[in-house]
């Protein structure tokens, strides 16, 4: 198929495997930030045929891993409400809250459903007019522009019944609290192609340039991810930092201007907490005063949640490189993908399921 098969071509993929052996000549640890990156890399086996001296470690970027675990228990509150249709992308149906999921409050008679977009969410509010309409806003930049668009329509028809559960992140803050980690060991990043698609690539050249390393836009193929880690090491190798763009054919460094317009018309950044990470300054977006309205945690009045995640799981660690999903003493026992502990374990773009997947470590 054009677009997906010259992207896995074997033939290039071992000369590109061959160029970063020959390449590398000391140890590097690099981090693909985002989730789908993680699943390629494991699928198709980059990870075995990297030279020893290369550690790659998986970021953050799987938004449904670092959605906070009270507000999925406020999503289930919600989803459990008289009169409330509560509805959301299907990644998060199962993701476990504190007592059950949104499927689990489906069983119970909770009217929730699983829709394709925020319009088609939209949609159901104006068809629903004695209903109240709930989105589960979730996702990092990429997902913002149709929520903003929902949000954005909701208010110029007037649909009073429509508001978003917001749970939008953003990036670059999280890569800047990995770099400002004591601790830190990354020193190369392969930043998501899709989120960049919107944003472009210029809110990172700063970052680059304050913490003096290499981050290359890099694409979800696995010719895509070897050349970007090629990229990645032979700044690395040649001691040059800065931001690159493998994903050319779909990334210009000012992004989709258009679409963070409209994002910056709804949507304000905020401070925000990350499961498993903590307070991430300037991590989210949440909704400007002027459409405040179709904020459901205002307009239902969502109290603040005390939640305890489970003691075993260190998601927080995976996901900022520290650790690896097999360091952890519950995965593949006491946390399985029918049994998940955390996030990481539940979302298809989590190190933990990706790692369980693909047979790494159990
Ligand atoms: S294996 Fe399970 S318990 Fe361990 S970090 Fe991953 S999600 Fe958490």
């Amino acid at each position: 198929m054009k677009f997906v098969d010259e992207y896995r071509k074997e033939e290039d993929a071992r000369k590109l495997v061959s160029a970063i052996h020959r390449l590398v000549t000391k140890p590097w640890t690099i981090m693909e930030v985002c989730g789908g990156q993680t699943h390629t890399i494991l699928k198709s086996g980059i990870d075995r045929l990297l030279p020893p001296e290369v550690t790659i470690v998986h970021g953050p970027g799987c938004p449904v891993c670092v959605t906070p675990l009270e507000l999925i228990d406020k999503a289930i509150n919600l989803a459990l409400t008289p009169g409330v249709i509560f509805t959301s992308f299907g990644d998060m149906l199962r993701v476990p809250g504190s007592n059950g999921d949104l499927l689990s409050a489906k069983a119970q008679g909770g009217d929730v459903r699983m829709v394709y977009s925020p319009l088609d969410a939209l949609r159901l509010a104006q068809k629903n007019p004695d209903k109240e309409v709930v989105f589960f806003a979730v996702g990092f930049e990429t997902t913002a522009p149709a929520n903003a668009m929902a949000v954005w329509q909701a208010k110029k028809l007037g649909v009073k019944n429509f508001s978003i559960l917001c749970a939008q992140v953003r990036v670059p803050p999280a890569i800047e609290l990995i770099l400002n980690d004591p601790y830190n060991m990354v020193q190369g990043f392969l930043a998501a192609g899709h989120v960049c698609t919107v944003m472009g690539y210029w809110e990172y050249e700063p970052i680059a340039e304050k913490y003096r390393v290499p981050i290359v836009v890099t694409g979800f193929e696995p010719l895509d991810l070897l050349q970007g880690i090629y990229m990645t090491l032979k700044a690395l190798e040649e001691g040059r930092w800065g931001v690159e763009n493998q994903y050319v054919r779909s990334v210009r460094r000012e992004g989709n201007v258009q679409a963070q317009k409209l994002m910056n018309e709804v949507f304000q950044i905020c401070d925000r907490q990350w499961r498993g990470i903590g307070l991430v300054r300037g991590g989210g977006l949440a909704l400007r005063p002027e459409f405040s309205e179709f904020d459901a945690e205002e307009r239902f009045g969502l109290k603040e949640l005390t939640v305890s995640e489970s003691p075993l799981c260190i998601a927080g660690e995976i996901l900022q490189g520290k650790k690896k999903p097999y360091e952890c003493p519950a995965f593949g026992r006491d946390c399985t993908p029918e049994h998940p502990l955390g996030a990481p374990m539940v979302s298809s773009e989590g190190a933990c399921a990706a790692y369980f997947q693909y047979g790494r470590g159990l």
